[in-house]
């Protein structure tokens, strides 16, 4: 569920709003005093959050479309492709992540539907 925090230029108060839907539209304001004056801080939260969303675009069923699961080669040329997308950020790990995903097909991509 992601977080968004803001910053009220008038009282320098932080107010959280957090959403219960990705799609669900925000109108910050300050809590404290309601002004609609404030900027929006990038917390932690919303910097993991960014990189959900890039995963999942990157988990879009349309890229699956040429993968067969049961042809490793396949597997494996998707595997780089999306490591490329990702560059080295994810570390180590990933590989061993996208193998669980890939032995529970359709899993990963349906949960957010
Ligand atoms: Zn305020």
């Amino acid at each position: 569920m992601p977080i968004y925090e803001y910053y009220c230029e008038s009282c320098k108060k932080v107010s959280s709003f957090l959403l219960m839907r990705a799609s669900e539209e925000i109108r910050p304001y300050c809590k404290n005093c309601k002004s609609p004056e404030v900027r929006r801080i990038l917390s932690r939260v919303a910097v993991i959050k960014s990189e959900e969303k890039r995963m999942e675009s990157l988990l879009d069923p349309s890229k699956f479309s040429d993968l067969d699961e049961n042809d490793p080669r396949s597997v494996e040329r998707m595997m780089k492709r999306m490591g490329r997308e990702l560059g080295d950020e994810l570390g180590e790990g990933f590989e061993e992540e996208m193998e669980e995903t890939l032995s529970s097909p359709g899993a990963a991509i349906e949960e957010d539907l």
